[in-house]
């Protein structure tokens, strides 16, 4: 067997080594900052970071062991993410779901799927602050063990059985960049790319608003200069769009027919309607 112990990178690569060898896998996340430990996949970068692909396996991990109270103790910072990552989940499936694309085990979104990945939602912005608050002071509190139920598994249940669309794929589009944005956190991005897709799928004002003051209770970047990317050329951010919107990543399950330059002006018009809400 074996048995993988860290965070989200660890965990894929444990994952890919034990398919290699064909043994079974522990997975012993923690932090409770992505939704890898569940899924039966990993996500594959170039040396530099860049994204290439997602390895699909034929198995979920045989064990996922989940310490709530190792993963209170991790910075706050990364517990963060983990919320972040997971609110991503249901603002997918349900792209995915009304475009009648494929989940990320190649089939219809199940009734299931959909279900945990609404309910991992409502867990998040029911008890995400307050979850997040107990974690700054490494208490594990009841709010705590919900959340860490979905960072972890509705959020990795959802995601495979209800699908992914822009978030993720616009999360994989800023690796084509260089510079600060390698250092921020998986979450980190996908709330950025959730709030991106939220304004491609035309969502209503007053829901994108309650996102940002969501993610920014919990300090979750929702400006292009917490991404460290204020100064970022028109060009590059249209690369951010072309590698989002390449062939085999998921934003074709939001619209297929969005240009890279469609991206790159919803990244910028997130960023200013951002600095407007109160
Ligand atoms: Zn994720």
């Amino acid at each position: 067997m074996v048995v993988g112990l860290g965070g989200g990178k660890t965990l894929d690569t444990v994952k890919a080594v034990a398919d290699e060898l064909k043994q079974p896998v522990a997975i012993v996340p923690t932090i409770a900052s992505t939704d890898a430990p569940c899924s039966a996949l990993s996500v594959i970068y170039s040396d530099s970071g860049v994204f290439e692909s997602y390895r699909f396996y034929s198995k979920n991990p045989d064990l996922v062991l989940v310490d709530t109270a190792v993963c209170a103790s991790a910075p706050a910072r990364l517990f963060a993410s983990g919320i972040a990552d997971g609110l991503a989940t249901w603002v997918e499936a349900q792209a995915v779901a009304r475009s009648h694309s494929k989940s990320m085990v190649n089939g219809d979104p199940t009734i299931a799927g959909l279900a945990i990945a609404r309910a991992c939602e409502e867990t998040l912005l029911t008890w995400g602050y307050s979850a997040y608050v107990a974690v700054t002071q490494k208490r594990v509190t009841p709010a705590v063990e919900a959340v860490v139920e979905a960072n972890t598994l509705l959020s990795g249940l959802g995601f495979e059985n209800g699908g992914l669309a822009a978030a993720h794929a616009i999360h994989n589009g800023f690796t084509a960049i260089d510079g600060d944005i390698h250092h921020l956190t998986h979450g980190e991005k996908v709330a950025y790319g959730t709030l991106t897709q939220m304004v491609l799928e035309k969502r209503p004002d007053e829901d994108i608003a309650r996102y940002i003051r969501f993610y920014r209770s919990i300090n979750m970047p929702t400006t292009l200069r917490e991404l460290h990317l204020e100064n970022e050329s028109w060009e590059n951010l249209v690369k951010v769009g072309a590698l989002a919107n390449s062939e085999g990543d998921t934003l074709k399950n939001l619209n297929p027919n969005l240009s890279p330059e469609d991206i790159a002006n919803a990244l910028l018009a997130l960023d200013a309607f951002s600095q407007t809400v109160k």
